[in-house]
């Protein structure tokens, strides 16, 4: 193997119970290194292991070198804990963080002995699941699933398990089962599927309470993500248009910055590792950082424990604070306009001007910085030549205010990374009606951009463009067709897909072809603002008509205050939840 770390298990903290009434695979259908990074599993491996009777194990999707010798040697894919074969488990559990791991979940299945569709399993064969974000568009994955968990999974993931406990304990059939778990808020049962089904989203209301990952694993081996990681907040306020993550994660939950101190301490002693990071989708924004920051600073410092602020503004408080500068001055400094322009910042919904970009910009370079990362989207809805020339334009004032600075007050020279993304329209965003951009329009763009930022001193232009924008389109928004084109693009060999080197573009041209579709006609199809979507059975709490009302504003080029300043009402009146964060 080319890296054996990433099958024998065994690493520090790792949990290994013997005996056990429902054992539960965690399965993450990635490589190693990338799934040991994902926060959700590490949280789900400590809450099931804590629950009494439950053994809960890992495995990862087996690098094409392993799937190569575990089909030669005629072996089954194995958990790294105790090594039994994955057909073996009660449960498997997949985490869906991207679509373009989905012919992994495939072969993951194929190399477990376990029949890849629901309506091919036996009373003897696991029941396989799936949770994370893609699942709030089930349908192109949902015939391979038994069930979807949609939502947070903590409390859920248990109530399954005891259901699988006591379905055992009684001999209940599997059929009998499913009924049970369907009735479980947030548990979709593809096979139960009716014109009446709903689903509403199932949300852990206290984070404060929630448990978090216990005493998590150290790799024996480099992984994405190698660090203590805290989640201070769940949620983002901002409802940034294009922003999945932004809507289906409402609404925002925070930890006690005690308590963030506690698993700060905790986690470092339990584990060695001498660096934390502050984890959420817009950590700026945790009510209580400008208290968290410092002081968490202060403590791991002492302790030579360095502490990451991955997605954190920089804002002018924060910036007068020199413990905070000189940590982000070490994870290099970001912004993300995503737009060229202010009227395209404004369609998106990106509350933040020019002038904010040039202030935080000139604090950055007046402190010493030289190097500043700027991400952006083409394609985005309503996009203009003049909006992708504006992205150049902003460079070119950037590296104006930078080169402007008196040689012995400004670092060396400027370093400039513009990242240009492409837009995909996602589920339950106020963009999912939208076609997404066809790829030759993408290129002429992309061209149209290189050829403007050119003479911009200091700037380097990264274009990250395929056909997997195409397909990541494809399957956000598709349906139970996309199921079948799954199936025969793994057929043909395709795995690993949102790996440059893996991708197969030919293969899944192929598989769409045996369907008599392409993934074109999903991904540049545009909705009717009345048609019936994919996912209209899935309630993810924010409602349609929210959703149309920020359309509709979006298309007006009207912004929507951040919703710590004022309660849009995106829950509708139907739910009594109380988004805000005092
Ligand atoms: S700030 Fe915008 S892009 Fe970032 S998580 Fe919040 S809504 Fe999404």
């Amino acid at each position: 193997m080319e890296k054996p770390a990433r099958y024998i298990g065994g690493e520090w903290n790792s949990i290994v119970k013997e005996r056990a009434d429902v054992r539960f695979a965690l399965l993450f259908p990635d490589v190693y290194e990338i799934g040991m990074s994902h926060l959700g599993s590490r949280i789900l491996y400590h809450v099931l292991n804590d629950e009494e009777g439950v053994a809960c194990e890992r495995a990862f999707a087996p690098w094409p070198d392993m799937e190569r010798a575990l089909t030669e040697e005629n072996e089954r894919l194995f958990s790294l804990e105790t090594k039994r074969p994955l057909g073996e488990f009660d449960v498997l559990g997949f985490s869906l963080l991207y679509e373009m791991c989905y012919t992994n979940i495939l072969q993951m299945l194929e190399l477990s002995g376990v029949p890849l569709r629901a309506a091919g399993r036996g009373e003897n064969d696991p029941l396989v699941i799936c949770g994370g974000p893609c699942a709030c568009n089930p349908e192109p994955i949902a015939p391979f699933m038994d069930a979807v968990l949609i939502g947070d999974g903590e409390e859920m993931a248990l109530e399954l398990v005891r259901a699988v406990k006591r379905a055992k304990a009684e001999g209940r059939s599997k059929r009998e089962l499913l009924e049970e778990l369907s009735a479980l808020r947030g548990v979709y049962v593809p096979s139960l599927k009716t014109a009446e089904t709903k689903i509403v989203r199932r949300i852990v209301r206290d984070l404060d309470k929630t448990p978090f990952t216990g005493e998590p694993i150290v790799p024996y081996l480099g992984i994405v993500h190698d660090r203590v990681a805290l989640e201070v907040m769940r949620g983002c306020t901002r409802g940034c248009r294009f922003c999945q993550a932004g809507y289906i994660y409402r609404p925002v939950r925070e930890r006690k910055s005690e308590t963030v101190m506690e698993l700060a301490r905790q986690q470092v002693s339990c584990t060695g590792y001498d660096e934390v990071s502050l984890l959420s989708l817009s950590t700026g924004d945790y009510s209580e950082v400008h208290k968290l920051v410092p002081q968490i600073i202060r403590e791991m410092q002492a302790g030579r424990v360095s502490v990451a602020l991955p997605s954190l503004r920089v804002d002018s408080v924060l910036a007068n604070d020199l413990s905070v500068m000189q940590t982000v001055r070490k994870a290099g400094l970001t912004f993300a306009p995503e737009a060229g322009t202010q009227r395209l910042r404004d369609v998106i919904n990106k509350n933040v001007t020019e002038d904010d970009i040039m202030r935080a910009a000139a604090d950055a370079f007046e402190a010493g910085w030289n190097g500043v990362k700027l991400y952006f989207m083409i394609g985005l809805p309503t996009e203009t030549d003049e909006d992708v020339l504006g992205i150049a334009e902003l460079a070119r004032k950037i590296s104006a205010r930078f080169y402007a600075m008196p040689k012995e007050k400004r670092g060396r020279g400027l370093r400039m990374t513009v990242s240009v993304s492409t837009f995909v329209p996602k589920p339950f965003t106020a963009f999912q009606w939208c076609a997404q951009v066809a790829p030759d329009e993408i290129r002429r763009r992309q061209e149209l951009l290189r050829g403007a930022i050119k003479g911009v001193r200091g700037a380097e232009l990264k274009c990250h463009y395929s056909d997997l924008s195409v397909l990541e389109a494809a399957f956000s928004r598709g349906d139970g067709t996309l199921a079948d084109v799954l199936e025969s693009a793994y057929r043909l060999g395709c795995r690993f897909d949102a790996w440059t080197e893996h991708f197969r573009p030919d293969a899944w041209e192929k598989a769409f072809a045996e369907h008599g579709v392409r993934a074109a006609d999903y991904a540049e199809r545009a909705y009717a603002l009345d048609a019936p979507l994919p996912w209209d059975f899935v309630d993810m709490l924010v409602t349609k008509q929210y959703l149309l009302r920020e359309w509709e504003r979006a298309q007006r080029g009207e912004t929507t205050p951040d919703c710590r300043e004022k309660c849009n009402g995106c829950f509708g009146a139907r739910y009594e939840t109380d988004c805000r964060v005092s």
